[in-house]
């Protein structure tokens, strides 16, 4: 089983949103089952509602899964393996307050010394313990060997047994820390393979330690993947601007990637995508790029779909708003082009009569099926022509002074003329 699991602190941004695109892609690669987990342990920077908003953007993007956890319910279970921790002397239970701590930290910080837990609760006497009536910790004992680090993408690191340190399991408030939590919820669920941002890459040895102490033997396969700068975007506010979700999958995909091409579906990236090809460097976010995706999936869009995107139902409006994927690279950018087009026009003064006699004229005009014809009629009846003839109608038609072509533009709005030209 592989797991994505977010924590419902935040908007979901691209960052998480990669790593549950890699996750679904390396699970049905796999054929094996992919796990929702929410870790929702963190009590205080939880928000309501935003396990619900994950939930949605995982369907609105096709990725697909087979369970779901709320890690919260998990905490018997990882109250019992701390239990049993204790019992089996791989785990103490620290006295320690939570001020001596920071004090001992800040004497390390002015001695330049990177801190490390001084041991002083490790090997209290059991009546020291049971007869303690002060709130404690539980730290798993710093493992006895250095622990290496297999990553696919990363090749291996090792961390040494004093960097792992005797770090806590449970909380004074008898809550999970995030490792711990983390590694039994990942050997109870049978997680096979870990992807996740490297930022995790420092807690992996903990994790591994905490397996080690419990006695999970299962080699667990790892891939941390390289930071994405100024990936803190949320997802929501992409939607909102008018990025596909299928652009917005293409683009998170394609970084780092060498894909056979650069437009590409989820189905088609299943075939291809490998984790061991994975670019090792950290990518920087990129919404140009992002736009040009964008742009290719709007113009692959069927234009009865495309036109229901930007509030009409007619391929034809489908096809004018894809005239303007020259200039426009979202769906919020055709909304303007295309409401510029049907909203009363703002006309600078040397056109405004131009204009109002030519927007007469297509009130009253016949049905011209081509341009040409609608063109000869204008310059017949108004006795305009250069750009006195030229930019007024372009504004009368398109609400703007720049754009596509006129013929082009006419073929596909002739049908509105006359609520175009109101
Ligand atoms: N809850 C962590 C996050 O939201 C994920 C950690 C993990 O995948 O182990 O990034």
């Amino acid at each position: 089983m592989l797991r994505f699991a977010p924590s419902p602190t935040g908007d979901m941004h691209i960052g998480n949103l990669r790593v549950a695109l890699f996750n679904y892609i390396s699970a049905v690669q796999r054929d094996e089952p992919l796990l929702i987990r929410i870790e929702d342990t963190d009590k205080e920077r939880n928000i309501p509602g935003k396990e619900k908003e994950i939930f949605e953007i995982l369907a609105l993007f096709g990725i697909e899964y087979q369970e779901e956890q709320l890690q919260s319910n998990n905490l018997r279970f990882h109250r019992a393996m701390a239990l049993q921790l204790l019992q089996d002397k791989q785990a103490f239970n620290c006295f320690c307050t939570p001020e001596t701590l920071e004090t001992k930290r800040e004497a390390s910080k002015e001695g330049k010394i990177a801190y490390r837990y001084d041991g002083t609760c490790e090997n209290l006497h059991a009546e020291d313990v049971i007869d303690n009536p002060l709130p404690f910790t539980i730290r798993l004992k710093k493992p006895n060997h250095p622990i290496t680090v297999t990553d696919i993408i990363k090749g291996d690191s090792t961390f040494a047994a004093d960097d792992i340190d005797s770090f806590i399991l449970m909380s004074a408030d008898k809550y999970p820390t995030y490792d711990f939590a983390c590694a039994v919820d990942d050997m109870l669920s049978d997680i096979s393979l870990i992807i996740r941002s490297e930022d995790y890459l420092s807690n992996t040895p903990k994790q591994i330690a905490i397996h080690e102490a419990l006695g999970y033997t299962k080699k667990v396969e790892y891939a941390h993947l390289p930071i994405l700068l100024e990936g803190s975007v949320s997802i929501k506010w992409l939607l909102e601007e008018g990025y596909l979700p299928e652009a917005i999958t293409n683009y998170l995909i394609l970084i780092g990637n060498q894909p056979p091409c650069e437009i590409f579906n989820l189905k088609e990236a299943i075939k291809w995508f490998d984790l061991k090809t994975l670019s090792k460097a950290p990518a920087r976010f990129d919404i140009d790029k992002l736009k040009f995706i964008n742009r290719e999936h709007l113009r692959g869009l069927d234009p009865k779909e495309l036109s229901r995107y930007v509030g009409f139902a007619d391929e034809e409006i489908g096809n004018l708003a894809k005239l303007f994927l020259e200039e426009a690279s979202t769906l919020k950018e055709l909304r303007l082009k295309i409401g510029a087009i049907f909203a009363p026009k703002i006309v600078p003064d040397e056109y405004k009569e131009g204009f109002e006699i030519l927007r007469n004229l297509t009130q009253k005009a016949p049905h011209f099926d081509d341009y040409e014809s609608y063109k000869s009629y204008l310059i017949e009846h108004s006795g305009l022509k250069g750009k006195n003839l030229f930019n007024p109608l372009r504004i009368l038609l398109s609400g703007a002074e720049h754009g596509p072509e006129m013929s082009d533009l006419y073929t596909l709005i002739k049908n509105y003329l006359k609520e175009v030209a109101k």
